[in-house]
């Protein structure tokens, strides 16, 4: 089997990855699998694509692996795409807060920026960037998904318990009916931008194996 590094410290992500990509004959390991530690490199990228790039180009050179990162966040068409490539710190970097209170802030200061904007302008969409790097830092593959839907308003919002980040205010298109945080996991899977860019990047893999 192949060794793959899946450059993030969020063991579900690396899981859910790992059980996509091992029927491929990846054998996928996080970044806390490693025995040393590695400086993480600054993502400093316009976009989601030129981070997820950034992060598997210097982990595949730290570490000398082939190497997956990805990159998210929410795009709000009436903020121009804000919080784009800021989602994770749209309040603030406040990395002494544990997640779900930064999540919790974000979610404040977007509802906040959108008070006043009527439902049909509060399209959005998550957006997933995949970067498959190899150890000399080669790019082989890069692939993207999107999730579309619209930020709901309170006091329909926030809503479900599910997922993290901004789903609790995110309603799920084309009906706009439930938050993407009152779906099931695998609902969630089967629909999400994360979802749509590992089954792009598996069905890239089958065709050209690394
Ligand atoms: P990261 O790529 O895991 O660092 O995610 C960036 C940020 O985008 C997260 O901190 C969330 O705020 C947001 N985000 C990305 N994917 C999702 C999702 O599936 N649901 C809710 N928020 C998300």
């Amino acid at each position: 089997m192949t060794a793959l590094l899946i450059a993030s410290g969020n063991p579900h992500k690396v899981e859910e990855i790992a059980t996509v990509l091992g029927e491929l004959g990846l054998d996928c390991f996080g970044l806390d699998q490693l025995d040393s530690g590695f400086d993480e490199p600054e993502e400093d990228g316009a976009t989601f694509e030129e981070n997820a790039a950034i992060k598997a180009v210097a982990y595949a050179r730290m570490t000398g692996r082939l190497c997956l990162a990805d990159d998210s966040g929410l795009e709000v068409d009436a903020l121009d795409g804000r919080p784009g490539v800021r989602s994770a710190r749209y309040a603030g970097t406040h990395d002494d807060l544990p997640r779900f209170e930064r999540d919790r802030l974000n979610n404040e200061r977007l509802l906040g920026e959108l008070d006043g904007v009527p439902s049909e302008n509060r399209s959005a969409r998550f957006v997933c960037s995949l970067c498959l790097a190899r150890p000399n830092g080669q790019i082989v593959e890069q692939v993207r998904g999107a999730f579309e839907g619209r930020i709901g308003e309170p006091p329909r919002v926030p809503a479900g318990s599910n997922g993290f980040g901004y789903d609790p205010l995110f309603l799920v298109a084309p009906h706009f009916e439930r938050t993407s945080a009152e779906l099931a996991p695998s609902e969630k899977n089967a629909m999400s931008h994360r979802g749509e860019a590992l089954r792009r990047l598996v069905d890239r893999l089958r065709r050209h194996p690394v």
